[in-house]
């Protein structure tokens, strides 16, 4: 059974989460302070962590940060406040998805199912194959990239925005990591360029996979890549 730790101060969003989860078929277990989680997601790691950042005892930042040296399960940070999410991803901890308070039970679930399908082993992490998303072939000297064989006709800038967020499916990157990441020269690229250019991108790879969309917003954050399903 998929095992699911909810580490959350507050009693009545840590109940109703615990609710939804175990109607989901999933098995629970809550913690109220970071300090009792981390020494049980570090003994015996869950399948999934849902982690608070305001906790008493270890804030769930520290928590995140002391966890990742021991396991790399999946990590699902739940934050107050938008702005938390930028700053969290400017510092790299590799928690796995971000959810914002207030969110919706059943919108978690589903989030919560997502990161379970993104990161569960499978025969598409083989070796040879983890550098590019199924499908995409990435030649990085020559600045070209095919999807399902078909050449797409990118500039540098929706290439280096490819390279990064093709990656790292599933991992969130905002506007401004992905200007520190995807392009070498920021001289005159703004934040709001971004948009256009993975705008571009979105067009350019949905014409050849119609139906799919590989590039989701995440609402006042920035964007990620998402894989088909299966
Ligand atoms: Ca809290």
């Amino acid at each position: 059974m998929t095992r699911i730790v909810i580490v959350e101060d507050e009693t009545d969003i840590a109940s109703v989460v615990q609710d939804y989860l175990r109607h989901a078929g999933y098995e629970t277990e809550h913690f109220a302070d970071g300090q009792s989680a981390l020494e049980s997601i570090v003994g015996t790691p869950p399948d999934l962590t849902l982690l608070d950042i305001m906790l008493p005892r270890l804030d769930g930042i520290e928590v995140l940060r002391r966890a990742r040296e021991h396991t790399a399960h999946p990590i699902i940070m739940l934050t107050a406040r938008i702005e938390e999410v930028d700053r969290l991803l400017g510092l790299e901890l590799g928690a796995d998805d971000y959810v914002c308070k207030p969110f919706s039970p059943r919108e978690l679930v589903a989030r919560v199912r997502a990161v379970l399908r993104r990161t569960a082993p499978g025969p598409s992490q083989g070796p040879g194959s983890q550098n590019d998303a199924p499908g995409l072939v990435l030649d990085d000297v020559h600045w070209r990239a095919s999807l399902e064989g078909t050449p797409l006709n990118l500039t540098r800038r929706e290439f280096g925005l490819l390279q990064v967020l093709s990656r790292h499916p599933g991992r969130i990157f905002s506007r401004a990591r992905l200007l520190e990441l995807a392009y070498d020269d920021t001289v005159d690229v703004t934040e709001r360029a971004i948009d256009s250019h993975v705008k571009n991108l979105r067009r350019k790879l949905g014409a050849v996979t119609p139906g799919h969309d590989w590039i989701r917003s995440v609402y006042g954050v920035g964007f990620a890549w998402e894989a088909p399903a299966g």
